[in-house]
């Protein structure tokens, strides 16, 4: 589904489609979200700047809760502050928790233990504990050794939790190697193949110290093709039907468009296909999803300042911007493709082609690759990249030391700061020596 725009294309103005949803051009050209002119949010707030919008989170929300009949976990490895995480709890959905950190986070905005999904490939005692002790809502076991980790906490006095099996299906997947995770060699799940799944299932059936819910699966992450989705459901088919457990989950993975040209289904339509292959998997378990990305990638735009414009004849021009690899690690790490453009002029044609670079002492610390703007991009100027709300506030570092930008969620013109700046005395907050 994935497209390479034509060259003709790279210079028309930003895609609509790929800003969040209540984006608009204000009478000057510069672009609002929320009701809130984002270069005021800049002089307001500083740069770097995550900008969400909030009404674009909701919609996205309510959109995967009537696609599943009100069955829905968010992934909160996409993006979490405890705003976020009372905001998918407000609409009703429970919350996937990968690690204890993301556990605390969504407690301490007041989600109850109930309402948390816990995941994990090696959870630990103390997470798994903690978890239990609260009455989490499911436990998404990983492997052998965490069933025994259960076990061994029960017999200590733990209650016991409800529990899924992440099975591994172990299909080609078309998304990037390090987000594929339904695929053959992967260190998430019970692989079906060798029959762990089966041996994961009797044990967890058996057990005393645990009451089997259903069966998981999650293939991968930014996946376009329904056809990924329909192969897993149909590799679980038999399985799924032979436990005839109560629940059964697919996942998250649904792919979003970064750059123009890119297309994707929305929640709705994936929702509709991975319905239709239950059916004809003979899946009869009640379906629910744990979408992340497409819940909170295109609600949000990260806003930088240019500092430095470096021409090199013949080779590249460097737009050198205030934040980098520290808050947008995904150019680094998978070579993902974003958009670039002026907030001040949203609407403008971008016939200049650039590279931009962060701020960090690294040569791969690039953001957008040969990125299309306007011609009179000057020193001083906010630029911005849509479709940074997932997998970049939650990915970022202080490499550097560059402090953490902050995070706001504005609507109905209305704009309120939910992560402030990390500052220098945040950097020497662990460090005790
Ligand atoms: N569920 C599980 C178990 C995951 O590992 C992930 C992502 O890694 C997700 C859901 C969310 O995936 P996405 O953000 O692609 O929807």
């Amino acid at each position: 589904m994935q497209s390479n725009p034509s060259p003709t294309d790279r210079s028309r103005p930003v895609p609509p489609q790929l800003l969040p949803r209540t984006a608009e051009v204000d009478g000057d050209g510069t672009l609002l979200i929320g009701g809130c002119n984002v270069l005021d949010l800049a002089e307001e707030f500083g740069t770097p700047l995550f900008v969400y919008d909030e009404a674009h989170l909701r919609e996205r929300c309510r959109e995967a809760m009537a696609a599943f009949d009100g069955r829905v976990a968010y992934a909160s490895k996409a993006f979490l502050c405890r705003a976020m995480a009372r905001l998918v709890h407000e609409e009703g959905m429970t919350i996937d928790v990968a690690t204890g950190g993301e556990y605390h986070v969504a407690r301490a905005a007041g989600v109850p233990a109930a309402s948390l999904v816990m995941h994990g490939n090696n959870k630990s005692e103390a997470e798994l504990n903690l978890a239990m002790r609260d009455g989490v809502g499911r436990i998404v076991v990983d492997s052998f050794d965490e069933l025994d980790r259960i076990e061994a906490l029960v017999a200590g006095g733990a209650p016991s939790p409800a529990v899924l099996i992440r099975t591994n299906p172990g299909i080609e997947v078309h998304t990037l190697d390090e987000v594929a995770t339904g695929v053959p060699d992967s260190k998430f799940g019970f692989p079906l193949a060798a029959g762990d799944a089966a041996g994961a299932l009797a044990r967890a059936a058996a057990s005393p110290a645990m009451e089997l819910m259903g069966i998981h699966v999650h293939i991968g992450s930014q996946v376009f093709s329904a056809e990924n989705f329909a192969d897993a459901l149909a590799m679980l088919g038999p399985i799924v039907g032979e436990w005839d457990l109560p629940e059964f989950v697919v996942g998250g993975g649904l792919g979003v468009p970064y750059v123009a040209g890119e297309e994707a289904p929305t929640i709705t339509q994936w929702a509709n296909g991975i319905h239709r292959a239950c059916d004809e998997a003979g899946i009869r378990a009640t379906v629910s999803a744990e979408p992340g990305r497409s819940i909170a990638a295109a609600a949000a735009i990260t806003l930088y300042r240019v500092g430095t414009i470096k021409e090199i004849a013949g080779v590249r021009t460097y737009v050198a911007v205030d934040g980098g690899m520290s808050d947008n690690p995904r150019p680094v790490l998978y070579g993902s493709g974003y958009e670039t453009f002026l907030p001040r002029a949203v609407a403008a044609e971008r016939p200049r082609t650039v590279t931009l670079v962060g701020k960090h002492c690294e040569s791969g610390d690039k953001l957008v690759v040969d990125g299309a703007v306007p011609a009179d991009l000057a020193v001083g100027d906010v630029i911005a990249t849509p479709v940074t709300g997932a997998y970049g506030h939650s990915m970022g570092s202080n490499y550097n030391k560059v402090l953490r930008p902050p995070v706001v969620f504005v609507a109905d013109g209305q704009a309120r700061l939910v992560v402030r700046r990390e500052t220098m005395d945040d950097l020497l907050a662990t460090d005790v020596g």
